[in-house]
């Protein structure tokens, strides 16, 4: 097995600085397929934007970072290929308010010729139909709940067919009756074998349906382990710290 095919996601040694301020210092990770990695951390420890370097909203300073064998660092690589196959769920789900939900879900199949506007059409359905929203097809987002919003913008993701999911905070924006069925259509998927990387306070979701909990601290991984190793015997005191104050 080549180390492409071992690793969805290789991150070697990343670093990142706006201006003076050095926000990720030295990350190392690596994601293998069909992977749950759920990441925690302090609001302002660099989770959001170590999510963003991976798909390279935002530029790496150093390091390397390797999606599905593509190193998204050398200048030589077509980023939009690559993101063509991260799938990217952000807090706000930024919808387009001014097409029905099968169009904001289409559209970039369409464009980028992924599908024929019947298969697109097609694969929609089918997308909603897992994400519990099959009869919202013809509506407009602002009439949906957040939470049916993030539902959508997970099919939107889906419709791509990507090889990796990533979640910064999908959750966090909604109200808490809404938190469940959006969790749930991410157990779904894990359970399909998404590959995925979860930034998210939901500390019950990443015991149970993470592979691997991941700690952020000051621009560092302080510490990594199974949700058990985490979550029940933490061996940095800033993981204890972190955990006696959301648990
Ligand atoms: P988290 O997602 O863990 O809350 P972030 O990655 O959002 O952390 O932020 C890490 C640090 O980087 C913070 O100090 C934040 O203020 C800073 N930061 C994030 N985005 C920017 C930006 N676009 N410009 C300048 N500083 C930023
Ligand atoms: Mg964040």
């Amino acid at each position: 097995m080549t180390q492409a095919e071992q690793y969805k996601v290789q991150v070697t040694d990343l670093h990142k600085s706006y201006g003076k301020n050095e926000v990720l210092t030295g990350i190392s990770l690596n994601v293998k397929p069909s992977e749950v990695v759920c990441m925690i951390g302090p609001s302002g420890s660099g989770k959001s934007t170590f999510l963003r370097c991976i798909n390279k909203l935002e530029e790496a300073n150093s390091g390397q970072i390797i999606v599905d064998g593509y190193d998204i660092t050398d200048p030589q690589t077509d980023i939009n290929k690559v993101r063509e196959n991260i799938g990217m769920v952000f807090q706000h789900f930024n919808l387009f308010p001014n097409m029905s939900v099968l169009d904001n879900i289409t559209l970039a199949p369409i464009e980028l010729h992924k599908a024929t506007p019947e298969q697109a059409r097609k694969d929609a359905l089918h997308y909603l139909e897992l994400v519990g929203l099959k009869d919202k097809a013809d509506v407009r987002p602002q009439t949906l709940s957040g939470g049916q919003k993030q539902r959508v913008a997970i099919a939107r993701a889906l419709a791509m067919k990507p090889d990796v999911m990533l979640f910064d905070e999908p959750t966090s924006a909604l109200d808490p009756e809404m938190v469940g069925d959006v969790l749930q259509v991410m157990k779904d998927l894990a359970n399909d074998g998404m590959t995925m990387i979860v930034v998210t306070h939901e500390m019950g979701f990443a015991k149970q349906v993470a592979d691997r909990v991941v700690f952020f601290h000051d621009g560092k991984i302080r510490e990594q382990g199974t949700p058990e190793e985490i979550f029940t015997n933490p061996q940095h005191p800033d993981t204890k710290s972190f955990l006696d104050k959301v648990l």
